[in-house]
Formats: structure tokens, C-alpha cells, sequence
């Protein structure tokens, strides 16, 4: 049995294994259908099960439910796409990916998400969707604007990568309405190693994620099907999720209430421990609904602080770079000047399952010095 040994615990990240999940992969081994298969349809249905929802569409991972969401919104060339700029950079591919322009926001420092008003003042009659991604496993559903978003033919496509099992309200993310994206990357709340899910609204938006992430193909292959050929509809990519994955999702998804339990601990203890510290403000998470991914603080004093800290083998990151500052992302640069002072002042404390309340003490204690010194 394959648990995980506890890694360095003053790492930025890091997966988190509860001992069943070698086994289902090698079971996966040993049945020889290592491809899209009955496994990856079961992580679907229970997916779908757990939140609660008709269908889930699993791909390969958060980037390509991205992508093929948007696809399945009917973004493409000639519409403009709102996105704050505070996002990891594969929201932002996954929109050029789609040929549309992008349109960066600000995000309210408070809590690094979109506020409905932000993405009111963006809207223009050349937007086809708003990607508001859910920071930190806050969800940040727009609600309030939903009923706008729509009579204007305006999709809300959630990049959820951050939020899986967190909660607005009474709406588990995915539920609310929105056409939604999971990501079960390696340091994600939930894990397939790689892997990604779509929520898909309607019938035919599923339809569409499951052609785009077999090559377009639209009926079965190989030995499902009893035919000499096979039916290449459409566009489509390699994208979808393989059992291996998908075993190693499901292994994780029977632990999910300790997963979300543990973060939760976590979270709430490094706050209590946070709250002495003068010049730097917790960017907070509503911790009583969400799932927390992230554990982060501002600081005027970042710079210094991250340098310190790393000097003392402590795994600060910062999430993330603001994207309309990459020269990739160059043709779509604006001024955005909360985002810009959060680039500067946002430090990722370390935050994954290994941490103890000790590790946290002397993350917070080193962090403290830094300050003073
Ligand atoms: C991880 C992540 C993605 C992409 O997911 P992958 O599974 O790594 O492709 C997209 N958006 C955000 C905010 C993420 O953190």
C-alpha cells in the first residue's frame, strides 16, 4: 500500500494519498484498458452523483475542460471573452485556444475574485462569455448578474479548478446554473494525478465535450463496435481522461469529506495564527462553505518576505503573476490596478494535507521575523 510519506511539509503544495490508490490503479494495469473506459465513465457518474447533477463530462484535465466548455459555449473567432487577469495562465490559453479576444478585469482584492460589477462595466455587445474563476475555492457564481449575462446570450463559464466541493449558499459549485470546469491536477483539492471534469448544462453541451475530446470521433471504435469504420463528425482533440486517472480520482473522491474537513482545520488554524501579525491582511475565504485551496496573505512587504522565507527552505509561492502583464498576453494589456498591487503584495503560504499545527506555527513564526527584520 502506497500512502504519502510526508513529504517536506513547508512545501508551497502537495497531493495528498489515502492508500487505496495504488491499488486501483493497478487494477487498471491489470485489466489491460488503460484508454477512456468503464472506470473513467464510473468517476463520471460519481462526479455527477456527488454534486448532484444529471452529467459530468471527464477529459483529460482542467485546460481541456476549459477549452472544450468554451467550444461547447459557442466561443470562437470574432467574440471577446471577459477574464480577470488574477488567474493561473491556463484560463487564458484556453481562451485563445478558442480563437476569441480576451477581455482582463480587475479582481476585488478582498478575496481575488470578479464582483458582479466589474463584470457588468467589462460587457460589451462582442462578448460571448464570462470566465469568473472561483479563487481559492471561493465561489464567485455572479448570480446577481446571471439574469442580465443571459438575455444578452452571455455564457458563464466557471473555471472551478480551485473549487471543487465548495459551496454557495446551498449550491455545491457546479450546480448553480453555470457550464463548470474541475481540474484534478496533482496539487488540486482532488486529485487524478491529471485530469479535468465539465459540468455541462444541457444534453447537447455534453454531447459536444464528449465528441471534442475523442478527435471529433462520434461513434464507437475498436471492439465496441461492430462496424469496419468509424465517424469523424467534427473538430476534436485528444482530451480525454484515462482510466488510470480516472481510478486514481475515484480513490480520492471516498475520502473527499476528510479532504475538505483537513483544509478547512488547516485553514482556520493558520488564520488564529495569522491574526497577531500586523502589516499583513489574510485574503479570506468563506471557510464555513468553501473548500480552501489556497492559504494566502498580502503584503506590502512581499518581496522581502518570499525571499526570506525561501532562504529558510519555506515553500512560499505566489498565486499568480497577473497574466495581462505576460508578453504572451500582450495585445490585450490594460491597466488594472488592483490586480496589479496584488501581484506585487500576494504570498501562497504553504498549503496542502501534511501540514501539522507545528509546521504551521513555525511557518507563521519564520514569517513574523521576516516582518520585523
Ligand atoms: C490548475 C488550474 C487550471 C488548469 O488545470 P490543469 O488541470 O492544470 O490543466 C486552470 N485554472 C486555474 C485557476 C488553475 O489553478
Amino acid at each position: 500500500m502506497i500512502t504519502s510519506t510526508k513529504p517536506d511539509a513547508r512545501r508551497n503544495a502537495s497531493p495528498y494519498l489515502y492508500g487505496q490508490e495504488a491499488a486501483a490503479v493497478a487494477q487498471v494495469l491489470e485489466s489491460g484498458q488503460y484508454g477512456h473506459s468503464d472506470v473513467t465513465e464510473e468517476f463520471e457518474h460519481r462526479i455527477a452523483e456527488f454534486l448532484g447533477v444529471p452529467d459530468a463530462v471527464a477529459v483529460s484535465s482542467g485546460t481541456a475542460a476549459l477549452h472544450t466548455a468554451l467550444l461547447a459555449a459557442g466561443v470562437g473567432p470574432g467574440s471577446e471573452v471577459i477574464v480577470p487577469s488574477m488567474t493561473f495562465c491556463a484560463t487564458v490559453q484556453a481562451i485563445l485556444a478558442v480563437g476569441a479576444a480576451v477581455r482582463f478585469i480587475d479582481v476585488d482584492p478582498a478575496t481575488l475574485c470578479v464582483t458582479e460589477q466589474l463584470v457588468r462595466d467589462a460587457v460589451t455587445d462582442a462578448t460571448a462569455a464570462v470566465v469568473p474563476v472561483l479563487f481559492g475555492g471561493r465561489a464567485a457564481d455572479l448570480m446577481g448578474a446571471r439574469g442580465e449575462l443571459n438575455a444578452r446570450g452571455i455564457a458563464v463559464v466557471e473555471d472551478a479548478a480551485h473549487a471543487f466541493g465548495s459551496r454557495s449558499g446551498p449550491h455545491l459549485v457546479g450546480t448553480a446554473g453555470a457550464l463548470t470546469c474541475f481540474s484534478f491536477g496533482p496539487i488540486k483539492n482532488l486529485t487524478c494525478g491529471q485530469g479535468g471534469m465539465v459540468i455541462p448544462r444541457t444534453p447537447e453541451e455534453a454531447d459536444t465535450v464528449r465528441r471534442l475530446r475523442l478527435l471529433g470521433v462520434q461513434e464507437p471504435q475498436g471492439e465496441r463496435a461492430n462496424t469496419t469504420t468509424y465517424r469523424v463528425g467534427g473538430f476534436g482533440m485528444r482530451y480525454q481522461l484515462s482510466a488510470i486517472n480516472a481510478a486514481i480520482g475515484l480513490a480520492q473522491l471516498d475520502h473527499f469529506a476528510t479532504t475538505a474537513d483537513t483544509r478547512r482545520h488547516l485553514w482556520r488554524t493558520y488564520r488564529d495564527a495569522l491574526a497577531p501579525l500586523d502589516s499583513v491582511t489574510l485574503v479570506d475565504v468563506d471557510v464555513d462553505n468553501a473548500v480552501p485551496h489556497l492559504c494566502q496573505i498580502l503584503t506590502p512587504h512581499r518581496d522581502r518576505v518570499f525571499t526570506a522565507l525561501r532562504a529558510r527552505g519555506i515553500g512560499v509561492g505566489v498565486h499568480y503573476p497577473p497574466n495581462h502583464l505576460q508578453p504572451a498576453f500582450a495585445a490585450w494589456r490594460r491597466l488594472l490596478p488592483a490586480t496589479e498591487r496584488v501581484g506585487r503584495e500576494v504570498l501562497s503560504l504553504p498549503f496542502h494535507q501534511h501540514l501539522t499545527e507545528t509546521d504551521i506555527d513555525v511557518v507563521v513564526t519564520a514569517l513574523g521575523q521576516a516582518l520585523a527584520s
